[in-house]
């Protein structure tokens, strides 16, 4: 087999490969990723090197070499977005980096324009009947689409590894909207901001975050943060350290969506997290189904005697809500207590209350 070797630019390589059967192409993709995953030392520190491999084959996927180039790049993409080591090229993945491409300059655009506006929904605590903290949720107001929620766009987020940069960015606007709270009605309300995996396991996040604090000069307290439980699985240890460098420092955090994921009770009893949000899936039918009730019942009585508090996602009536009061549930956030509000309308709902 005689490799072609070439750079395309910064960490982009290119092979040109002349092989014979589908077999050649699998032994060369494995060796090239065998050679580079071969560990050297560079002064005096082991280094392991990683590759991602997209590929297309001439003549099946073209003739031309422009073409077979753009069309590896297209499998590259695929292979770097869905953490995959090898990719073939396959048609459809044409429309699919189209559409990347117009919103990766979309999103970019929408992240320095600011286009991205937090709502805010209340949490309720049971015990003193008072607000625990507001949930911050992002939203994009797209200048011809119109308001979006994350369903419409978290998904490109993550395929374009934006993750870090909309979490930060919400990072920092819910601050600068503790600090201004803060100012013109003297209350300190915390706010909970929803963190992903790949923003929780960065090692900058807690010296961003005490950045961001002194920066706003608000109180620690003031902040919390959601992670899923995958979040915190995705590397244990790495999870755990950051959790209690935020806890030293005052910050709160909970687990979101709560019984969907992994839910591995040693984690559980090993972190030092204040408070699980039972997902809404175990709330739905909690006052009709006694199944629900029980698995409630037990995932409240579970946490407790963890030292965790609880708090119920998605309570929609006043059915749960008086029956999650009644089985001890510490706190409470849904459509019936209030939806995520504007801005505008939090500062209603808090003169309100
Ligand atoms: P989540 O963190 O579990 O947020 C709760 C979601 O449930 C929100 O949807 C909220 O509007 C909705 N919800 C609240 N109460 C009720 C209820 O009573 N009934 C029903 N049917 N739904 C209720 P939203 O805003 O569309 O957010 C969806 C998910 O997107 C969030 O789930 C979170 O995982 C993610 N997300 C939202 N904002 C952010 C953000 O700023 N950063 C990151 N990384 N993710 C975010
Ligand atoms: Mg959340
Ligand atoms: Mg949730």
């Amino acid at each position: 087999m005689f490799y072609y070797p070439g750079r395309l630019s910064g960490d982009s390589f290119v092979f040109c490969i002349e092989v014979f059967d589908e077999e050649q192409i699998d032994k060369a993709t494995k060796q090239i990723h065998e050679l580079l995953g071969r560990s050297y030392i560079f002064d005096s520190h082991e280094v392991v090197l990683q590759c991602r491999i997209g590929y297309s084959v001439y003549p099946d996927h073209d003739t031309e070499a422009e073409n077979l180039l753009q069309k590896s790049h297209l499998a590259l993409f695929h292979a770097v977005n869905k953490k995959i080591d090898t990719v073939v090229y396959s048609s459809g993945m044409e429309t699919q980096g189209r559409h990347l491409l117009t919103v990766e300059t979309e999103l970019r655009k929408a992240l320095s324009n600011k286009e991205f506006v937090l709502h805010f929904q209340p949490q309720l605590n049971l015990l003193t009947n008072r607000l625990e903290g507001v949930e911050a949720l992002v939203r994009w107001q797209h200048p011809e689409k119109g308001l979006l929620y994350p369903g419409a766009f978290l998904d490109d987020i993550e395929s374009l590894n934006l993750n870090s940069q909309l979490d930060e960015y919400v990072l920092e606007e819910s601050c600068s909207k503790i600090a201004h709270w803060i100012k013109i009605y003297q209350r300190k309300i915390t706010v909970a901001v929803n963190i992903t995996a790949v923003e929780f396991q960065d090692p900058l996040l807690v010296s961003r975050i005490q950045t961001l604090l002194f920066k706003h000069d608000i109180p620690a307290k003031c902040l919390e943060l959601e992670i899923t439980e995958s979040v915190v699985m995705t590397d244990i240890k790495t999870g755990m350290n950051t959790i209690v460098q935020l806890q030293n420092m005052g910050i709160k955090v909970s687990i979101d969506d709560f019984g969907t994921g992994y839910s591995s009770l040693a984690y559980l009893r090993d972190l030092p997290i204040d408070k699980i949000k039972i997902d809404r899936s175990f709330i739905q039918y909690v006052s009709k189904n006694d199944s629900d009730v029980t698995i409630v019942k037990a995932m409240i009585k579970l946490s407790h005697g963890l030292g965790k508090r609880v708090l119920a996602e998605g309570v929609e009536d006043a059915g749960q809500l008086e029956l999650l009061r009644s089985i001890g549930c510490d706190a409470v956030q849904g459509f019936f207590i209030a939806k995520p509000l504007t801005e505008e309308k939090l500062a209603k709902y808090l003169k309100r209350r």
